[in-house]
């Protein structure tokens, strides 16, 4: 040992702990958001955190954020292999999707989850790592399955009870609208170039239609005068176009067109939408999805048409949190005290035994300070939030019984019972069941 002490290592920067406090916040959201998904159809997928480079380079497009500047590549160590941390998750579920021939059998609709990494500037709603949960339907040519998307994403919304998060819709036809609609654009951007920023300059002849994306408020004007790709689109996109928002408004759900939105990765093509709240500052795109036709046939598969979208989980656990969404649920049902080598012993097996019942139990363990005192088990009960401690001290022992304390009651009223040792499963089941109607944000009794 030296004298010095050891140097603290941290977190990387832009890459957070999710700590407990937080974590049942993160369990309602993948809860909701997995029931859903599968009342939907949907099955879920997970492919590796880390893919080929060039998968990425190839699927998302080379002059695109997030291929340009944003993503973790490295070789390997061993055998030199380009790799990179995967910065969205459309790309390997595609892979994953021709590899194993999953829409051999037909249509298939997939859901994924995880961490994504982009080197970004870290900042609120912006991280290197964060998390997406993203759907993916592949097979399918129609509306239908766009509009169905984006009825699944209200649904989450409207149980997770998020109010305040707006659809904003477009088409972004296809590649030859695109490349009609992009001489004009350049034409029109370079006549305007004095307002371009530097970012845009770059983009002109590259990515122009990004420039529509800007956020930069003196380029506002300018864009807003630009010409509309939705002026472009053929017959066969618009019918595609008019499809959705038919099945959108017959199911009540409200939308804005937004002729500028286009998604930063070049693989879209005709619908596009974003689910956008103005709760969390700069970055309020909570959810993005689109048409990705093109892709598949890229990839070197045959023609599949195919449509998903990606959440953006921080920021709607960020949403969660301003709608009120804080009360961490208790710990457990049941918090075990015991006092001596006899009482603990008989403690670890009622404690299985209220969990073979389906309890939550906590049972003391020592810690440095020593056993604890009766007095310190009962101060961690009660912290613990638990709805009964179950006593066992020398005189339980000797009497082959528990007491048992409720410690939800009112004040003054807090009962404590004294119940033979092989009754007090059915004795606390009964009384957490009994409580569970009118009490059950105390009591996560899950039978
Ligand atoms: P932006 O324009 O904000 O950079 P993007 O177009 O890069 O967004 P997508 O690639 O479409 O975002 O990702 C889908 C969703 O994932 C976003 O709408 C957002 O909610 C979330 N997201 C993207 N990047 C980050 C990040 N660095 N940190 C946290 N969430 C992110
Ligand atoms: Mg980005």
């Amino acid at each position: 040992m030296t004298d010095k002490k050891a140097e603290k290592i941290v977190a990387i920067k832009g890459m957070n702990d999710i700590l407990p406090a937080d974590a049942h916040l993160w369990e309602i959201f993948e809860n909701t958001a997995q029931s859903i998904l599968q009342s939907y159809g949907f099955q879920q997928i997970r492919t590796p955190i880390v893919e080929e480079t060039r998968l990425f380079s190839r699927a998302i497009g080379a002059v695109t954020d997030i291929v340009e500047k944003e993503m973790y590549s490295f070789e390997d160590s061993m055998n030199g292999d380009k790799l990179t941390l995967r910065p969205e998750g459309t790309a390997g579920v595609v892979r994953a999707v021709l590899e194993h021939n999953l829409t051999y059998e037909g249509p298939k609709r997939l859901w994924y989850k995880g961490q994504m990494f982009r080197h970004e500037k870290p900042q609120r709603g912006r991280y290197r790592q964060f998390h997406q949960i993203g759907a993916e339907a592949v097979g399918f040519t129609g509306p239908d399955v766009d509009a169905e998307l984006i009825m699944l994403c209200r649904r989450l919304w409207d149980d997770l009870g998020l109010q305040n998060i707006r659809l904003e819709l477009n088409s972004i036809g296809d590649a030859e609208e695109r490349a009609r609609h992009r001489v004009d654009l350049i034409a029109y951007l370079e006549k305007h170039e004095d307002i371009l920023d530097a970012e845009a300059k770059r983009r002109l002849h590259t990515n122009p239609l990004r420039i529509l994306d800007t956020k930069n408020p003196a380029m506002q004007d300018m864009v807003n005068g630009a010409p509309k790709l939705l002026d472009y689109l053929g017959a066969e996109s618009l019918a595609h176009f008019e499809g959705v928002q038919k099945i959108l408004k017959h199911n009540n759900i409200p939308y804005t067109i937004n002729t500028r939105l286009v998604r930063g990765i070049d693989y879209y093509n005709r619908t596009v939408f974003e689910w956008v709240t103005d709760q969390l500052g700069a970055q309020g795109t909570v959810c993005a999805g689109g048409r990705y036709d093109p892709l598949i046939e890229m990839f070197g598969g045959k023609p599949t048409p195919a449509v998903g979208f990606a959440m953006g989980v921080e920021r709607l656990i960020e949403l969660m949190r301003e709608s009120g969404e804080t009360a961490a649920p208790n710990q457990c049902d049941v918090y075990m005290v015991h006092q001596g080598e006899a009482a603990q012993l008989q403690s670890f097996v009622l404690a299985e035994r209220l969990r073979d019942a389906g309890l939550d139990v906590m049972l003391h363990c020592a810690t440095a300070s020593g056993a604890g005192s009766f007095k310190s088990q009962m101060k961690k009960a009660d912290a613990s939030g638990a709805a009964f401690a179950i006593i066992i001290g020398e005189d339980e022992v000797a009497n082959n019984t528990a007491s048992v304390k409720a410690l939800r009651g009112e004040e003054g009223e807090a009962q404590q019972t004294s119940v033979p040792f092989d009754g007090v499963v059915d004795h606390v089941v009964d009384q957490i069941v009994g409580d569970h109607d009118h009490d059950h944000d105390h009591v996560h009794y899950h039978h």
